[in-house]
C-alpha cells in the first residue's frame, strides 16, 4: 500500500493540509483548485473538500471516502474531481497518495495538447523522463478516471488536456514533489524555446545516464 503505511490519520491529515498550502504558495493551483488524496491505514482514502482553497485548509475539513466515491465521514463534500483520484488508487495498489494541479506552465502545454517528452536534463532522464497527455474528459464524467488509467503503471504524472496536471506516488511527499518536479519540466521548456535553446541531451548521453542509474532504456 506504498509507504503512507505507518502513519495515522491524525498525521496524514496534517500533511495534507501543509502540502496544500505548499501547492497554494508556489501558485501550483489559483482559487480553490486543485486536490490532494491519500490512502488512510484501513484502505479508504482521505481526500480535499470541494469549494476551498488548498492553501487556508484545516485538518478537520478533510472528507474521508471509500474507494468506490462513496463519502463515509466528513462535513464538507469531496471534490467531484476524486474520482480520478480513486481511479489512481484502483489501477495500481503501489499508489498511496495523488496530487491535482493547475501549474500555470504544465496547463498551458496541457491546453496546446503538447505532452512533455523533451530530455533535455538528466535529472529528466533519470526522476521524469516522459510526462504524456490524457485526452480531454468532460469534468465530472466518467471519461475522467478513463482518461489517465493507461498512465498509472508506467508514469508518476500526466497532463490532463485543457486541464491541468495530476501525479501520484507510494506517499504524499512523493507525489507532491512529482508535481513540482512536472510545472519545472514544463517551465523550463517554456525558457528554453524563448531563447531558441530547446536542445536536447544527445542520446549517447541519454544511454549513459541510463547506464549510470541503472534505468532501462
Ligand atoms: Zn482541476
Amino acid at each position: 500500500m506504498g509507504a503512507t503505511t505507518g502513519s495515522t490519520e491524525v498525521q496524514l491529515r496534517e500533511q495534507v493540509v501543509r502540502l496544500g498550502r505548499a501547492m497554494w504558495e508556489r501558485g501550483l493551483v489559483s482559487a480553490n483548485d486543485g486536490n490532494v488524496s491519500v490512502r488512510l491505514p484501513d484502505g479508504n482514502v482521505l481526500c480535499t473538500p470541494t469549494g476551498v482553497s488548498k492553501g487556508f485548509m484545516t485538518p478537520e475539513m478533510l472528507p474521508v471516502v471509500a474507494l468506490d466515491g462513496t463519502p463515509l465521514r466528513g462535513e464538507l463534500r469531496p471534490s467531484s474531481e476524486v474520482l480520478m483520484h480513486l481511479r489512481a488508487y484502483l489501477e495500481d495498489p503501489a499508489v498511496g497518495a495523488v496530487v491535482h494541479a493547475h501549474p500555470l506552465h504544465a496547463t498551458a502545454f496541457a491546453i496546446k495538447g503538447e505532452p512533455l517528452t523533451g530530455l533535455m536534463m538528466p535529472e529528466s532522464v533519470v526522476a521524469m523522463p516522459e510526462v504524456p497527455l490524457a485526452p480531454y474528459a468532460t469534468p465530472s464524467t466518467s471519461q475522467v478516471p478513463d482518461s489517465i488509467a493507461p498512465f498509472v503503471r508506467s508514469h508518476t504524472g500526466c497532463l490532463l488536456e485543457h486541464h491541468g496536471a495530476l501525479t501520484w506516488g507510494p506517499d504524499l511527499m512523493t507525489a507532491y514533489l512529482a508535481m513540482e518536479r512536472l510545472e519545472y519540466t514544463a517551465r523550463i521548456t517554456v525558457l528554453a524555446r524563448q531563447i531558441d535553446g530547446e536542445r536536447q541531451l544527445s542520446p549517447e548521453r541519454v544511454a549513459e545516464v541510463r547506464r549510470r542509474f541503472g534505468i532501462p532504456a
